[in-house]
């Protein structure tokens, strides 16, 4: 089952690659930067580690980047895990018996860590001390105190609604990353054509930035298309024409929308009534939570799709967006984005 943004292979590879380096090069979200860097500066002139740091919001905004920066920019190491690879309080405890003093552990995905877990970390959070069970011959299941060097927690997530209260009390940094506007975008598109050696024409910067649905990586994933395109065809840079026929040719519509949100749109129109999210992600063939994480934040933000207490609709606007003519008593909603 699929529970992120779809991350094809290579994701990882270029994501890496195309990190920005300081915080200084971190592009938006302006009111977490500042936010971090007064937390940052404020820690390393105390000579403590930073509080413990929780960002939500979709995937690709920059979540596990910022924890890269922040690392960075605290001088010190990071450890990179995820909720699901946390299956036992043990997982947990190998990774921070081996933190130092201000090192960062960032968990993405931290919702889905078992409750088992989550109530481990409390401690390790708050006391810098863990239990562990010690399993020596017949002395099995004593368990013993283990002090810990005082470390940040970065954690990501992208269902903020997930989390319990007693988690999210004892993070001292709580923010949510939004979608970027289309100005940001093409900034962070410039900056990676730059890092890429590429020369990306500001008209097919604006056009990619443009349909991205305001999320870096998908931005970054049409770039690389892009780029590829323009070598091929021969062209010494990326123009507007190269953009334009990658984005056909990925079949990214106006609207940002792919091949799996128009689906989505004609799925609930051919229903013609209220659907679920059970139903509807069984008729598409996704998983729930893609289907809330990834597809419907977008498609409500374009108004082209509504929640109603029985279920999502098509709104007038799908029907338009897609060329058909709307049934009667089609819900009109304004559009928002
Ligand atoms: P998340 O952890 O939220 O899923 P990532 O941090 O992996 O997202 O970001 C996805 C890609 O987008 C990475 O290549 C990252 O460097 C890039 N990116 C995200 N946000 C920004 C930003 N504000 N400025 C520059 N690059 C960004």
């Amino acid at each position: 089952m699929v529970f992120h943004e779809p991350l094809r292979p290579d994701d990882h590879e270029f994501d890496r690659a195309l990190r920005p380096a300081s915080l200084e090069a971190f592009v938006g979200q302006a009111r977490v930067v500042d936010n971090l860097r007064i937390a940052i500066a404020a820690a390393r002139g105390r000579q403590e580690p930073l509080d413990h740091v929780i960002f939500s919001g979709p995937p690709g905004l920059g979540k596990t980047t910022l924890a890269h920066l922040i690392a960075g920019e605290m001088g010190s190491n990071l450890t990179v895990t995820s909720g699901p690879a946390l299956l036992a309080p043990k997982d947990l405890a190998g990774a921070l018996s081996r933190q130092q003093r201000c090192d960062v552990l960032f968990i993405d995905e931290i919702h889905r860590m078992p409750k088992v877990v989550e109530e481990y970390l409390y401690t390790a959070m708050e006391d810098h001390a863990i239990d562990v069970s010690i399993d020596r011959g017949g002395d099995t299941g004593r368990l013993v105190r283990l002090t810990l060097q005082p470390f940040t927690l970065v954690a990501a997530t992208t269902r903020e609604g997930l989390l319990s209260g007693p988690l999210r009390t004892r993070f001292g940094l709580v923010e949510r990353l939004e979608p970027y506007p289309p100005a940001e975008i093409a900034r962070i598109l410039e900056a990676a054509a730059r890092r890429l050696g590429v020369t990306l024409e500001a008209d097919a910067a604006h056009l990619l930035a443009g349909r991205s649905r305001g999320v870096p990586r998908m931005a970054l994933r049409v770039l690389r298309r892009a780029r590829d395109l323009a070598q091929v065809r021969g062209k010494p840079s990326l123009d507007l024409d190269s953009a334009q026929e990658c984005l056909d040719r990925l079949r990214i519509d106006a609207l940002g929308l792919e091949e799996m949100d128009r689906r989505i749109l004609h799925a609930l129109i051919e229903r013609a009534e209220p659907t679920g999210l059970k139903t509807l992600a069984a008729v598409i063939d996704e998983s729930e939570d893609t289907l809330e994480e990834v597809f419907e934040p977008h498609l409500l933000r374009c108004g082209l799709i509504a929640r109603t207490p029985r279920g999502r609709i098509a709104t007038a606007r799908a029907f338009e967006h897609l060329g058909l003519r709307p049934r009667p008593g089609v819900a009109e909603l304004p559009f928002s984005g």
